[in-house]
């Protein structure tokens, strides 16, 4: 790479032509032959995937820009051609499947976010946005139709809300690039492991998110790595005389209203409201039954550690 000092992004294409196994395959060559190999071939119809060469070396799909050699732009330029065409828009049709959460999951392993710097690619070759300040020093998805010094238009007006929602986990942390701030669980991982992958010191990652010993962590759990969002401040426990038949204050509505936010909200026909009734009883009952710490104690009067857990 020419300017490894700036952030990693990826450029889709479609390679103007029908998709299924024999196109992958005539396509796939094609490209060998002219020397315009990205790295990644996919066809959005069957999920399938190939690739030319590794991630960390450039790929041959772009043009240069004057001297510029715009293959070779930032710590990684990984260029994907999706089997299609520009005109009718993959993500209209696609089935996208494993291989490309996979791809996704490669392309973040590089800190790209999942932004569209110059926006999402332009229906019509006249409206594409070519910056060349933006192209050099932000991370993130580009289009061919963006990178400048170079002709193509493709891959046309793809969702890109439906590119990132095929593949959940990413991190669309603004325009500036960096690490990913969350990281999705997968089966088998470990801390420790996790800690491999993303570059976060597993101890860090445990704090984050409050795991303490045994450090137990579920496949599909989302963990917060750096960047996390502050924790909220925890409200005062206001005392268990609240919290009993005949009260009424707004203890008992924030009880509630927080009960609803936490997924309990299926007790509720009509409130929460500020008269301690059985149903903020049998909410709480169930909220305490979810957690080991309060179960054995499920009495469906909220104490200071119900509160703790409830509000943290
Ligand atoms: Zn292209």
């Amino acid at each position: 790479m020419d300017t490894p000092n700036h952030p990693a992004r990826v450029v889709w294409h479609t390679t103007e032509s029908g998709a299924g196994d024999n196109a992958f395959k005539n396509v796939g060559q094609y490209l060998i032959s002219e020397a315009y190999e990205p790295h990644i071939l996919y066809d959005p119809t069957t999920d399938r995937l190939g690739q030319f060469g590794p991630l960390n070396q450039s790929a041959r799909a772009l043009q240069n820009d004057g001297s510029a050699r715009t293959n070779r732009t930032g710590k990684a330029c990984i260029q994907v051609e999706v089997l299609g065409k520009a005109e009718k828009p993959f993500t209209s049709y696609w089935k996208p499947g494993k291989n490309f959460k996979a791809l996704m999951d490669a392309i973040r392993s590089w800190g790209v976010p999942d932004v569209f710097p110059m926006g999402a690619p332009p229906a019509l070759a006249k409206d594409c946005k070519r910056d060349r300040n933006v192209w050099l020093t932000k991370g993130g998805h580009y289009g061919h139709c963006n990178v400048p010094g170079n002709s193509h238009w493709d891959p046309g007006h793809i969702s890109t809300s439906a590119l990132f929602s095929a593949a959940p986990g990413g991190d669309s942390g603004g325009s500036s690039g960096g690490s990913p701030s969350t990281y999705t669980v997968k089966s088998g991982d470990t801390l420790s492991a996790i800690g491999q992958k993303t570059g976060v010191a597993w101890m860090t990652i445990a704090s984050l998110n409050g795991i303490k010993a045994p450090y137990v962590i579920k496949p599909g759990q989302v963990l917060k790595l750096k960047g996390a969002a502050p924790k909220p401040s925890i409200p005062a426990f206001p005392g268990t005389g609240y919290f009993k038949a005949g009260a009424s204050n707004q203890y008992v509505t924030q009880l509630g209203q927080q009960l609803v936010k936490k997924g309990y909200g299926r007790f509720y026909q009509v409130g929460p409201g500020p008269t301690w009734t059985a149903v903020d009883r049998a909410a709480v009952k169930a909220f305490q039954l979810a957690h080991k710490e309060l179960a054995g104690d499920a009495d469906g009067y909220p104490g200071p550690l119900t509160w703790k857990l409830l509000f943290g």
